[in-house]
């Protein structure tokens, strides 16, 4: 159940709605969502009489899912996701480009340039990489950090950046405009919470192989600590088709903006793990209603030290930015 308070309670009617939910042992948690102050409860516990306290606006208490704050239900209108000015999830398409891992300052910035002039706004670029294996190029990490830092004072790009862990969450959020989790913390619930913390936008990566409640329920617990600057991203699960690096599931998204209030964006890179297939794929999730795009693009893919087989180049993603303008104004998009 949510309540939603009153914009003016004072705190003694506040007093009187926490005490009831004590008294009837009640987990619950207040937050402020954008403006509106709600209070949650932390079980599936239906109880009656709540809507009769004073200083309620509203109660919501029928969910067709499971996860509630991130269900239309309870917000009917979709979240636009404001990064430093760029929105994500309004009219306008969102982006996003840049290499897999930061490898040094001047590629970096090499790169950078480039997709700005593309009309990019945000870069991504890992420090730290989560690998799947231990011998793998692991990112920069700090090193990484400073120099996307130094990328974004001269280029006034913003920086989307992953995190891995809760230790590094100040270090990272110095530079990132937004956090990145991947696939593979999706279901990292201490690092959820404590991202959730925050009020800095976050991009939520879809899980190897979780399902659409999953990702959703992983959102939930980002917006069950107030942070409402949630994007989704789909990026291709596992299946049993191994024609491509992973499955990319662009009917996730239709049936996201169906239960979901969140934005939503692909990454074809890792979905596809083949270069010849970023345009198409880039070109199908705008024709899917995809709010934008990560794609990862090198200036020299066969030097990259991670995920060089997906890069495309920046000329290569000039096009897709050129022929993704028509499939926007079929779905009353721009860039
Ligand atoms: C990435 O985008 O750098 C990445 C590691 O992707 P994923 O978490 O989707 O595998
Ligand atoms: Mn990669």
């Amino acid at each position: 159940m949510i309540l939603e308070l009153e914009k003016n309670i004072t705190t003694d009617k506040k007093q009187v709605i926490f005490s009831r939910l004590f008294e009837q042992n009640l987990g619950f948690k207040e937050i402020y969502f954008g403006n509106k102050n709600i209070v949650y409860l932390t079980t599936n516990k239906h109880v009656s009489g709540l809507d009769r306290l004073e200083g309620v606006s509203k109660i919501l208490s029928s969910f067709k899912h499971e996860f509630k704050l991130a269900s239309r239900e309870f917000q009917e209108i979709n979240t636009v996701v404001d990064v430093d000015g760029v929105k994500i999830g309004g009219e306008k398409l969102v982006m996003i480009a840049g290499p897999c891992a930061v490898e040094s300052l001047e590629r970096t910035m090499t790169i950078a340039k480039k997709v700005q002039d593309l009309g990019v706004e945000i870069l991504r670029g890992g420090a730290f990489k989560p690998r799947t294996s231990p011998y793998s190029f692991q990112g920069l990490q700090e090193k990484g950090l400073e120099i996307l830092a130094e990328v974004k004072a001269k280029t006034g790009l913003k920086i989307i950046t992953e995190v891995i862990d809760t230790e590094t969450i100040g270090l990272v959020g110095e530079v990132a405009d937004v956090f990145q989790i991947g696939s593979r913390n999706m279901q990292n619930f201490s690092l959820l919470k404590k991202i959730g913390r925050t009020q800095k936008p976050v991009l939520l990566k879809r899980g190897l192989a979780a399902t659409l409640e999953e990702l959703l329920l992983s959102a939930e617990y980002l917006l069950g600590e107030g942070n409402k600057n949630v994007i989704l991203c789909e990026r291709g699960i596992r299946t049993f088709s191994n024609h491509t690096r992973n499955t990319l599931d662009l009917s996730i998204i239709p049936t996201i903006k169906e239960v979901s209030h969140l934005p939503i964006i692909v990454d074809p890179s890792h979905a596809t793990g083949k270069r010849n297939q970023i345009y198409d794929m880039s070109l199908a999730s705008f024709a899917a209603g995809s709010d934008g795009i990560i794609v990862e693009v090198h200036n020299n893919p066969s030097e990259a030290l991670s995920d060089g087989f997906q890069a495309i180049l920046p000329e290569e993603f000039a096009k897709i930015v050129e022929d993704s303008k028509i499939i926007a104004k079929i779905r009353k998009r721009y860039f």
